[in-house]
């Protein structure tokens, strides 16, 4: 197959879908790969590195759409980039479907396959190519850092001549991927995590890790069969509030992960909770893009309410690109391998995971999860 990189239009992304050690991985498997000129500048991946690792640089994207079967990507594409799409033509990335509905109707209309990176089936066979798990890795890491920046005081317990400095207090809500990293990272920094999620499971890997789990009385059981959290009803919500509330008072950084696939965050930190953390607190929302976990939080904002920084900046991956394009470029040639790795070469719909981030092939949206939901 001949295998096109495009250069990422979003003025806020970084990221490159592959980096040129995968180019010689999948020249290796008799594959071409054409690049677009600076796809990887701003992820410090330049030209020269993709040419040694015998891909083509192509100056302008238009060419790739022209000549490629397989186009690949990090964010969803544009308007123009689908308009330029041509039939039989396969795109993988992320599509966020739920939200990008129109743009899906024009992927399939213009009878392109795609598969989506954020519906690669949650299963541990589909680990290395889970696009989500590894981009969330990168979110939890640099959300604590993105704290301890705009916090007004050390993380860490510090013994010093000129007195005795205590540790900051961490609560991370949500204790997902995102947030066990984001419990492992304030660990290392030397403050006193507390977390909670709805997941009983999770109690465990939270105190693995050293931080101290949230008990709290379960209405209901919050787990579905195949290990993620329900939407929680207002009963629990209401629980949950009183639970963290508790807390608040007593933290100096919240860092919020709370997700459901597929539906607006929960909301778990009420303006009047704002009002009970002390002045100077931070709270980094990573479900920002997903209406928030904090009913203050303002989508791709900064701002100061009631003494406290509320932080909704979007896309944290971007803000790592060295590492973040090469995890989310092993989950794509993972991804690659295993669709086209059968033994006829032909992509097997049969198969869980291709036939889980398939979203439209001969011309139909296929996948079963988003049409239930549109
Ligand atoms: P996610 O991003 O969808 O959600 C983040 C967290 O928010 C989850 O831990 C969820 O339980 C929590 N949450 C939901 N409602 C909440 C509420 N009301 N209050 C507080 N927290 C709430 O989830 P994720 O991090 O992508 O994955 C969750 C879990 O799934 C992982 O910890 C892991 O056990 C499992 N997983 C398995 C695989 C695999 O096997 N391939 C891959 C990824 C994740």
């Amino acid at each position: 197959m001949k295998i096109g990189v495009l250069r990422e239009q979003a003025s806020n992304e970084t990221r490159v879908a592959l980096v040129p050690s995968m180019v010689s991985i999948l020249k290796k498997a008799n594959h071409e790969v054409l690049v677009e000129a600076a796809a990887g500048a701003k992820a410090m991946f330049p030209d020269e590195k993709y040419s040694e690792a015998g891909a083509e640089i192509v100056a302008e994207s238009a060419a790739l759409f022209e000549k490629c079967d397989l186009l690949l990507k990090v964010q969803p594409l544009a308007d123009g980039e689908i308009d330029a799409l041509r039939e039989g033509q396969t795109f993988v990335g992320y599509m966020a479907p739920f939200t990008q509905q129109k743009s899906v109707k024009k992927i399939a209309a213009k009878k392109v396959t795609s598969f989506a990176m954020d519906f690669i089936p949650r299963i541990s066979r589909a680990q290395s190519m889970d696009a989500l798990s590894s981009q969330a890795t990168v979110a939890g890491y640099y959300a604590v850092l993105m704290a301890a920046n705009l916090l007004p005081k050390f993380f860490p317990l510090l013994m010093t001549a000129a007195g005795t400095i205590a540790p900051a207090t961490v609560l991370v809500l949500g204790a997902g991927v995102a947030g066990l990293q984001a419990i492992a990272t304030a660990k290392r920094l030397g403050a006193k995590v507390e977390a909670f999620d709805p997941r009983t499971a999770v109690k465990e890997q939270v105190m693995s890790l050293g931080a101290q789990f949230i008990e709290m009385e379960m209405p209901e059981d919050m787990e579905t069969s195949g290990g993620y959290a329900k939407e929680a009803s207002e009963e629990f919500i209401k629980k949950e509030h009183e639970a963290i509330g508790a807390r608040l008072p007593k933290v100096d950084v919240v860092i919020t992960t709370a997700q459901v696939f597929g539906k607006t965050a929960p909301l778990l930190i009420t303006e009047e909770m704002v009002k009970q953390l002390r002045t100077g607190s931070v709270i980094i929302d990573l479900a920002a893009e997903q209406g928030g976990n904090c009913a203050l939080t303002k989508a791709g904002k900064v701002l100061v309410k009631h003494g406290v920084t509320i932080d909704g900046t979007l896309n944290l991956p971007a803000k790592l690109p060295v590492h973040a394009s090469q995890m989310y470029s092993k989950n794509v040639t993972n991804l690659l391998k295993h669709l086209y790795g059968t033994e006829s070469g032909e992509l097997d719909f049969e198969d869980e995971i291709t036939k889980g981030a398939c979203i439209t092939h001969g011309g139909e949206i296929v996948n079963e999860f988003l049409k239930s939901r549109m």
